[in-house]
């Protein structure tokens, strides 16, 4: 039977795409920077039918590129133009499964978007602490696949720490049952770990058991204006010591990032002037009560301001005022795309290094391109800045991506002299593929590349992502 006729009796013709306009939005990422084309999108409602599609598609040797909320940043879950991959798009495997509040655990399956899986938590009166900007379109199966990171990693850590069991299907289509609620388990190798953050080149993330953590019933909000980045570091020491697990975001984000937001997306309102330095935004979440926390916070700052750390500050009365702080960070991703786009690096360095990264780096990017315009904000506590680089406005788009090799050779020379990684959270995908090597020891990409051939031989499941597409046997593999 022809592929397309056996994935119908699969998962039903109304759910196997294949005219364009169907197709279409899944096979451009979230940026438009990469364009596709699948022989079929297709969208599986249960683990079955996502394990009968890939048997289905190992049997006729058809890729398979897994998809969530295609939210990604790095082309990820974008196929290829040959048109030979079968797109499964997870969005119909949505179902929460279970919520243990005993064991301060959740089930859920991949497809279920992130701000689901958090107010699904919240009517148990948990928490479930991943928080991005994408949270009301990505999938907790795309957070695992890309071991997303996100605003509370500092309390609470990456996808990575909140998954307890996973269930995948793996390339030849069996189904691996690894949905344990277990924080201790000392079995052997931990498998789970190997799917998380392999951007579905390993299988497809069918469900996941995640941790769940108390309700902090009162959250924080200041945005609090700084001299230099040097004071951020400064101001975050502070306010750990300060306020240790209560501190549960410090996020930073230069005066060019608060006015690219406030020209690009009409109805912003900056409640500081934003003409140069750095903003930090700091959340405190608390079990206590209201009094507790807004004392702790008022002594922070206030010891910061006579420090000569922070310049002005405001502190969120409300939950509206703390959503319209919270907003400005979120926006600026949408505010860049607004303005055409920019030079992303997305890296991950020792906090203590980042001011000198930053001023160093900065400078030898100015010196050698004069339109350019560093648009830099991100997560200090993890030591993860999204290091963009834009034009100073008015310049053309063309000329800002004419430069992107130079650029990006620049900056991820700087991050690796500064024993950083060039990728912190969004992942390799397409985007980085070809400069892994670069920036990796060859040894990695040979374990790396194993682990790949052990799992998937014929190297169909998310080809060519993260890692070149493997040599047709006979041919040596290059090791760079
Ligand atoms: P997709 O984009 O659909 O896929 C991403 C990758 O995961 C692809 O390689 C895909 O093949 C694979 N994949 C998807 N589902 C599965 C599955 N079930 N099994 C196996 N592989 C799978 N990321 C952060 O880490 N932190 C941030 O703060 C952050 N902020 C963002 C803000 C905005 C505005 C946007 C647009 C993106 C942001 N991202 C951030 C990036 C993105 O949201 C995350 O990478 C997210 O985890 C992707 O989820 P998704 O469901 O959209 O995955
Ligand atoms: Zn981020």
């Amino acid at each position: 039977m022809p592929l397309i006729d056996e994935l119908q009796a699969i998962v039903g013709a109304d759910h196997v795409f294949t005219a364009p306009q169907d197709t279409a939005p899944y096979v451009v990422d979230w940026r438009r920077r990469f364009t596709g084309t699948a022989l079929a999108v297709v969208r599986p409602r249960d683990t079955a039918a996502v394990a009968r599609v890939v048997r289905a598609c190992a049997h006729h040797g058809a890729p398979v590129v897994p998809q969530g909320g295609n939210t990604g940043l790095v082309g990820g879950g974008t196929p290829d133009s040959s048109g030979r991959a079968v797109l499964v798009s997870t969005r119909r495997l949505n179902r929460v499964r279970a919520i243990d509040t005993a064991n301060d655990t959740i089930t859920v399956e991949a497809g279920c978007i992130l701000q689901r899986v958090q107010e699904a938590a919240a009517e148990r009166d948990r928490l479930f602490p991943l928080s991005l900007a994408a949270q009301g379109s990505c999938t907790i199966g795309g957070n695992l696949a890309t071991n997303a990171g996100g605003v509370q990693v500092l309390r609470y850590g990456n996808a990575r720490e909140l998954a307890l069991g996973l269930e995948v299907v793996l390339p030849d289509g069996q189904v691996w049952d690894g949905l344990r609620g277990l924080r201790k388990d000392n079995t052997g190798y931990d498998l789970k770990h190997l799917f998380i953050g392999a951007e579905g080149t390993l299988g497809i993330i069918t469900a996941a058991t995640l941790r769940l953590y108390p309700l902090p019933r009162v959250r924080l909000t200041a945005l609090a204006a700084l001299p230099d980045l040097g004071r951020a570091v400064a101001l975050m020491a502070r306010a750990r010591d300060r306020a240790g697990p209560l501190l549960t975001a410090f996020e930073v984000m230069s005066a060019a990032c608060l006015q690219a937001v406030a020209r690009e997306l009409p109805g912003t309102r900056l409640p500081l002037p934003a003409d140069d330095g750095w903003f930090a935004l700091l959340e405190l979440s608390d079990h206590e009560d209201d009094a507790h926390a807004t004392a702790l916070l008022e002594a922070l700052l206030a010891a910061a301001l006579e420090a000569g750390e922070v310049r002005d500050v405001v502190v969120a009365r409300s939950l509206t005022e703390s959503r319209t702080l919270w907003r400005l960070r979120e926006d600026i991703p949408e505010a860049q795309r607004h303005a055409g786009g920019n030079i992303k690096h997305d890296i991950a360095l020792p906090v203590s290094a980042i001011p000198a990264f930053v001023a160093a780096t900065d400078a030898a990017l100015r010196a050698r391109f004069s339109w350019i315009q560093p648009i830099v904000f991100g997560h200090l506590g993890d030591g993860n800045l999204h290091y963009n680089m834009g034009g100073v406005p008015g310049t053309p788009l063309a000329t800002v991506f004419a430069h992107e090799a130079a650029v990006q050779r620049l900056v991820n020379d700087a991050v690796q002299a500064h024993q950083g990684s060039i990728s912190a959270e969004h992942g390799i995908g397409q985007l980085k593929r070809d400069l892994l090597p670069d920036y990796k020891s060859a040894l990695e990409l040979d374990l790396m590349r194993a682990i790949k051939a052990a799992l998937d031989p014929t190297d169909r499941m998310n080809p060519g992502k993260l890692l070149a597409t493997a040599a047709p046997s006979g041919d040596t593999v290059q090791a760079r």
